[in-house]
């Protein structure tokens, strides 16, 4: 049999020597290596992509308004774009997770981690038996049937909520959207589980799908240096770290966010915890701006956590980016007594572990502190990153003693 008989695709054509990507299973094509689109294609759908000579390499959703303008599905060519594709996906995904829930005692996670977890474009994170959709591409908005009845088939006491209101939608041509597919509305508040905290999350209104799973390790972690301490965690949202912090004995923890909705909600979670409210404080504020008011001030710490919200869309605000980071890491050294433990972060995908290791080394320095790092963190083990896409690697940390 022929290529071309083999094929029902309309076809994606490489330029000349643009194939080494994904040869090595990336799983993105950006617009430049696009020789031509044959066949008739709209948005979202499945289009198979091959060399210049004609060479099948992969089967992939076609983007036509984004710069990246396919994302693959498969590099099998067996292997058709149905609800049973997505079966086999969830089951992998679901496979591993199951072992995580065991390890870690969780009945919430990441299920399926975009790219990392063969599923481009698509986010679905598991809170009880809430299952919460994000669909970020083209091609993940055109499969949502497929998707949506792989999960009804896999998850049958799951409601399905969907929170595509992410403005990377506009990137791909999607509108924004958000609401429940099947099964019970999620309540204002629903509790979850992490390491022995309870946690409240507004899966309607929250931020993103309405929890931050991926610093679940990050928050266990600090429980191990704060006893006695005075701990200050910026960028609080809901108050995980903060709930970390009392069970590790804190002497004080004082929690500070722009957002009122976050702080209210990191109150009752002290609350639910039977935690003592009167070692827990609740500050609406800017970060940047409270830093320096606290140094002015003289107001010391033992511990710092600082967990900011992603600064870096794209490789023009990377500086940008980087001076924010230098700037809240020396105050926060600043205000740090000595042997003071800094505990820092930077969800920023274009941010390497390296640069961010010397922005820190470089706010020590300009805040006139020698600081040793300590420990190391990453986003947690439902956030893997697959082999062929190293940039799914987008949370770092490190926990810092500075002298
Ligand atoms: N540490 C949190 C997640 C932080 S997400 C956790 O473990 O769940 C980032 C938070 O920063 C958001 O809640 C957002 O409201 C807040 N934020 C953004 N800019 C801010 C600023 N300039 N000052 C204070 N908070 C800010």
């Amino acid at each position: 049999m022929s290529e071309s008989t083999l094929n029902h695709y309309p076809r994606l054509v490489l330029a000349k020597g643009r194939e080494k990507s994904l040869l090595r299973h990336h799983p993105w094509v950006f617009s430049g290596a696009v020789a031509r689109v044959e066949g008739e294609v709209n948005a979202g759908e499945t289009l198979d992509v091959v060399d210049a000579n004609g060479k099948w390499l992969a089967r992939a959703a076609y983007s036509p308004s984004s710069q990246i303008r396919a994302r693959v599905w498969t590099f099998d060519r067996h292997e058709t774009i149905n609800t049973d594709f997505f079966v086999r996906r969830l089951e992998q995904a679901q496979k591993w997770r199951d072992w995580l829930a065991v390890r870690d005692g969780l009945n919430s996670y990441r299920l399926i981690a975009g790219e990392s977890d063969g599923l481009p474009g698509i986010t679905i994170d598991r809170f009880s038996h809430f299952l919460v959709l994000q669909l970020l591409s083209a091609g993940a908005d055109y499969q949502r049937p497929a998707l949506v009845a792989a999960l009804q088939k896999l998850y049958p006491d799951c409601s399905i909520y969907e929170r595509s209101d992410v403005a990377v939608r506009k990137k791909e041509g999607l509108a924004l959207t958000q609401g429940s597919i099947s099964g019970d509305i999620p309540p204002a508040l629903l509790p979850i589980e992490e390491h022995g905290m309870k946690l409240l999350v507004d899966i309607q209104q929250g931020h993103k799908t309405g929890y931050y799973l991926d610093q679940r390790d990050s928050r266990f972690a600090t429980r191990s240096y704060v006893a006695n301490k005075r701990v200050l965690n910026c960028f609080s949202y809901t108050g995980g770290f903060a709930i970390s912090a009392l069970m590790g004995n804190c002497r004080q923890v004082v929690s500070v966010d722009t957002s009122q909705e976050a702080l209210d909600i990191a109150k009752k979670n002290v609350e639910l915890n039977q935690l003592d409210l009167s070692k827990a404080e609740f500050l609406r504020d800017d970060v940047f701006k409270l830093l320096r008011k606290y140094r002015d001030n003289g107001e010391m710490f033992d511990v710092i956590i600082m967990d900011p919200p992603k600064f870096v869309e794209n490789k023009n605000q990377l500086s940008g980016a980087c001076r924010g980071y230098k700037d809240i890491n020396m105050l926060a050294c600043q205000l740090l007594n000595p042997g003071g433990i800094l505990m820092t972060f930077s969800c920023s995908g274009l941010m390497t572990t390296e640069l961010f290791q010397k922005i820190i080394a470089d706010a020590a320095l300009d805040a006139g502190r020698e600081l040793q790092f300590v420990e190391q963190f990453r986003q947690a083990a439902d956030h893997p990153v697959i082999a062929s896409y190293p940039e799914g690697l987008y949370l770092k940390g490190f926990a810092c003693r500075v002298i």
